[in-house]
């Protein structure tokens, strides 16, 4: 008899749990809704993008998602508007709980092993591999980068790059290919040649889940019911600062990425997407044209012609032959690739990896067989264009480093400032560049790229700008005082010392050129 009431028990707390997850996902109380509707013109977008979540615009119709205040706020519109099933509870995927299982790419994880694959990796390949933590999300699962490169510990003169996928969370395909790839790039290091150059000369950051609350919306047990939003019913691709209009709090998922890309010096980064086959290059929030608009699109082709190699005809065949121009397709605001591509000074592109978001297990591995080299020849362009060290005397600089008349819109990239490397990516040619800061400004002409390889240019910047009398790279109060002691005559300059506290150079140490030196660090301290 007891055991009879313990055996009902645990059947009715399973009923219940079964239920419950259930009657989440069938209830009208989803958070967020997924519908469809027309428009009568282009410029209708412009408004709407900023009111919901424009997810596809196929024609006339457009597909999106909306919280309730945001449906609130569309439906005042007046547009007719038809609901439709979330693409996260069209399909019950297979799901695996170890290890092993996942390793059989034919299933979705469960968050925890997820999670246990993750330091999995860490475990069997502690040379080149390291999990990291970023932060958490907002109902506390954690955001998990694998950084890979040879002598994965140190920070190395290498280019960073960036891979990140599922900030949307019922978009899971990239979330499942992004583990396969670290799995490709540790069991392939030092057996496959363009792996183990990949590891050796890059540094590479692979964030398969980025919005880990939206994609177990139903539990850690399921990637069913997935949604787009994270646990506050925000569309993390619209949350990041744009260009022209900032002003609202973020989330900590959100947070947590930019405070990692300010820490690093990432010089090209993907986004990994679905719910459409296609490549799309910034801008996202701009009609104009990104400066480097053809090597963008180079760089698209590149992976779209890529994966046309190794895949069906009709995979990723849309739009111009697989890419797209951001604002050509749709504008948003507040996305990623704007972000880092404004902000960071990265060159980032949104790639939509299947055109189901929610896609049967059994297709994983067709869709990474489509992606996997273009996956690898993409990483492979932080390897081209124009590279060096900045060093000030023997100390590493972070300097503005530009191609001379191109730059616009924040394009330049900056040497970083532990190390002094700098990557500017660009299409084979010949090119002058500038490197420059407060203090100087340096030209290197006929710089001669080939194709495929990137040329390296090492800057070094003479000691002894005017004003830094003392030469430690910076003009501040120190120098003011070496020049009073000049003055008077408590010190006796050098040749150079004198040269360099000569502001106006008019051959003579007065109170003119401490004013001139003082105006210059008002200048710079606002
Ligand atoms: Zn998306």
């Amino acid at each position: 008899m007891q055991r009879l009431s313990i055996l009902f028990l645990l059947i009715c707390s399973l009923a219940t749990l079964f239920l419950s997850a259930e009657s989440l996902n069938n209830s009208t109380d989803r958070p967020e809704k997924y519908f469809r509707f027309q428009i009568k013109s282009r410029d209708e977008l412009q408004n709407i993008t900023r009111l919901i979540s424009i997810d596809n615009v196929q024609g006339d119709t457009v597909y999106a998602y909306a919280n309730k205040r945001e449906l609130a706020e569309f439906q005042k519109l007046g547009k007719t508007i038809e609901f439709l099933t979330a693409p996260g509870l069209k399909y019950k995927p297979r799901m695996s709980e170890s290890v092993k299982g996942i390793a059989l790419w034919d299933s979705y994880p469960t968050y925890d092993a997820y999670v246990a694959m993750m330091s999995q990796f860490a475990k069997d390949y502690p040379d080149i591999c390291r999990i990291d933590s970023i932060g958490a999300s907002v109902n506390g699962r954690a955001i998990l980068f694998a950084k890979i490169s040879d002598n994965v510990n140190s920070d190395e003169a290498e280019p960073e790059v960036l891979y990140t996928s599922t900030m949307h969370g019922d978009e899971t395909t990239g979330y499942v290919l992004m583990l396969r790839l670290i799995d490709y790039l540790l069991t392939n290091y030092q057996s496959d040649a363009q792996v183990s150059n990949l590891v050796d000369n890059l540094e590479i950051w692979i964030n398969p889940l980025a919005n880990p609350d939206g994609t177990y919306y139903s539990g850690d047990h399921t990637v069913y019911g997935a949604t787009r939003c994270n646990a506050d019913s925000v569309d993390l691709n619209r949350d990041f600062p744009n260009p022209e209009v900032d002003n609202h709090t973020r989330q900590p998922e959100t947070i947590a990425m930019m405070n990692l890309a300010e820490r690093q010096n990432f010089v090209l980064s993907a986004n990994f997407h679905g719910g459409a086959e296609v490549v799309n290059y910034p801008w996202d929030c701009w009609k104009w044209r990104h400066a480097d608009d053809e090597w963008l699109i180079w760089l698209c082709r590149q992976y779209a012609g890529t994966v046309h190699t190794y895949s069906p005809s009709d995979y990723m065949s849309g739009f111009d032959d697989g890419i797209t121009n951001g604002w050509d397709w749709y504008d948003i605001y507040g996305g990623r690739q704007d972000y880092m591509t404004y902000f960071q000074h990265c060159r980032e592109v949104t790639i939509e990896i299947s055109d189901t978001k929610l896609l049967p297990e059994a297709e994983l591995t067709a869709y990474w067989e489509y992606n996997r080299v273009a996956l690898l020849n993409y990483m492979a362009a932080a390897l081209t264009g124009i590279r060096g060290e900045v060093r000030y005397g023997s100390e590493p600089l972070e300097v503005q480093v530009g191609i001379v008349d191109h730059e616009k819109d924040n394009s330049w990239v900056f040497s970083d400032a532990d190390l002094g490397d700098y990557y500017r990516l660009c299409l084979p040619g010949v090119y002058d560049l500038e490197f420059s800061n407060d203090l100087f400004t340096k030209v290197i002409r006929q710089i001669s790229i080939e194709p495929g390889n990137a040329t390296t240019v090492n800057v070094f910047i003479q000691s002894g700008s005017r004003g830094d009398i003392n030469n430690d790279g910076f003009i501040n109060i120190t120098d003011i005082l070496r020049v009073v002691n000049f003055i008077t005559g408590r010190l006796t300059p050098s040749d150079d010392e004198f040269n360099r506290s000569d502001w106006n150079s008019d051959n003579e140490l007065n109170i003119a050129d401490i004013i001139g030196i003082t105006q210059y660090i008002l200048n710079q301290n606002p």
